[in-house]
């Protein structure tokens, strides 16, 4: 009797994983199926760039020559596959890939130096890399993680080059239209929604009404907490949370990854961080030509013949970058630490293999397995990491404040200027 009914319980047993691996080899057969056929081709030079995806020294701008000025696409389609988020949400490739092309021609609608294509797949990219090392990852649902990615991508979608002030200032029709509130950033989210209501665009096409609401609230939430006049007080209220014992916000926190991967290039090797000030710096010059020109006073960093942008940068480096990076690190260390010492200590699968352990390698697979799993999570590396290259750029610029700021103003137009120009050539 006793064999019969081991017999019989080990059947089902048995059975299951039959066809649990039969599954495996079915979706990965339709997987692979589906990508050669209406996936998206990857050049040779973009998974070399890519294979640095997951460092925080990634070169956005080798991605963005590499894809021929399409990085924020092969950011995207990479992200959405490896976090397995188009299997799971079941975005139709096709659309997936159409989202990401309008994206980029509405990035690239104003020709900005600084608020374009490659800042959002900069931005989207750096988000991946915050809740990869964090592991926040494991913390976050899966919808949470596509609200990440997507709301990353589209945080800045037709950004006009000019800031709020100034659409406030000149009573422009998006001013108009949001009532002075927020008014670049209500007008990502609209736009970027607007373009999925073309069917051949609609990535959420097959979310449930539920999941579809509760991505749109936080997306919503996340683009709206990049607006800088909310930031002082957005800080204070996540410091201050962090004192309650259950106060813990998960859309405040997303928010916070958002806006820490928005301002995060005063953290990167410095030879990226001058050429995205450098970038950025034109942008806002270019709006002080503007206001010049219509008569209106300087905003503050727009006038090109006095700006002192070393000085400004160490100040936004002090007031700005270090206490969002320290309160990122706290946030996340006070989330993860109990989760990695529960798991430790119950052993359960979040530990060892990642609960996410079905996150997908990438295109040129076979090669590619790194451990993403929670016990691999190095908090002190992350945070030293930061701490290091934000001091060493803090140096470089008062090596450069103390030089005088002459040449740097020269710099900057020359620079944009020859990238606008290689730009040209090469479309
Ligand atoms: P976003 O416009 O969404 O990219 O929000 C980030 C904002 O932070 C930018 O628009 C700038 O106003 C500001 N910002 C980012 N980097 C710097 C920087 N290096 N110096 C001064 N302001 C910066
Ligand atoms: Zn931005």
């Amino acid at each position: 009797m006793g064999m019969v009914k081991k017999k019989s319980e080990e059947k089902p047993k048995f059975r299951s994983i039959v066809h649990a691996v039969q599954a495996g080899i079915f979706v990965e057969r339709m997987y692979r199926k589906s990508f050669h056929m209406v996936g998206l081709a990857y050049p040779e030079a973009v998974i070399v760039t890519l294979k640095d995806v997951d460092k925080w020294s990634f070169d956005v701008f080798s991605l963005n020559e590499a894809s021929g000025e399409h990085s924020l696409k092969f950011m995207i389609y990479e992200l959405f596959t490896r976090y397995d988020l188009i299997n799971r949400f079941k975005i139709p490739v096709s659309c997936l890939i159409a989202f990401a092309e309008a994206l980029e021609v509405g990035y690239s609608k104003h020709k900005n130096p600084y608020h374009n294509l490659i800042h959002a797949a900069d931005v989207t990219q750096t988000v991946h890399y915050i809740m990869l090392h964090t592991g926040i990852m494991h913390w976050l649902t899966e919808l949470e993680i596509l609200a990440m990615v997507f709301a990353a991508a589209i945080h800045d979608y037709e950004h006009t080059g000019t800031t709020n002030n100034f659409h406030i200032q000149t009573r422009s029709d998006v001013a108009i239209l949001y009532n002075d509130r927020s008014v670049l950033e209500n007008h990502h989210v609209s736009a970027a929604y607007r373009l999925m209501q073309e069917e051949e665009m609609n990535v959420l096409v097959n979310l449930t009404k539920d999941d579809w609401r509760d991505l749109r609230n936080l997306v919503i939430e996340m683009v709206l907490s990049t607006d800088m006049s909310g930031h002082f007080q957005q800080i204070k209220n996540i410091r201050n949370s962090l004192q309650q014992p259950d106060g813990i916000d998960r859309a405040k926190t997303m928010s916070l990854i958002l806006h820490a991967a928005d301002i995060s290039h005063p953290a990167k090797s410095w030879q990226l961080h001058h050429r995205w000030t450098m970038a950025l710096m034109e942008e806002f010059f270019r709006q002080g030509d503007k206001e010049a020109e219509l008569g209106l006073p300087f905003s503050p960093l727009c006038d090109r013949k006095s700006t002192m942008v070393a000085q400004s940068q160490i100040g936004f480096i002090d007031f700005i970058v270090e206490p969002t990076f320290s309160l990122l690190t706290d946030s996340t260390e006070k989330i993860i630490v109990p989760l990695i010492e529960e798991a430790s200590k119950t052993e359960t699968s979040s530990y060892g293999p990642s609960r996410r352990s079905n996150m997908k390698g990438t295109m040129n697979e076979g090669t590619y397995s790194p451990d993403y799993s929670l016990g691999s999570v190095d908090l002190k590396s992350f945070k030293n990491n930061l701490v290091d290259i934000i001091q060493q750029n803090k140096e470089r610029w008062k090596e450069l404040a103390a030089q005088g700021e002459s040449d740097l103003h020269r710099n900057s137009e020359e620079l944009v200027n020859t990238e606008e120009k290689h730009a040209e050539t090469h479309s």
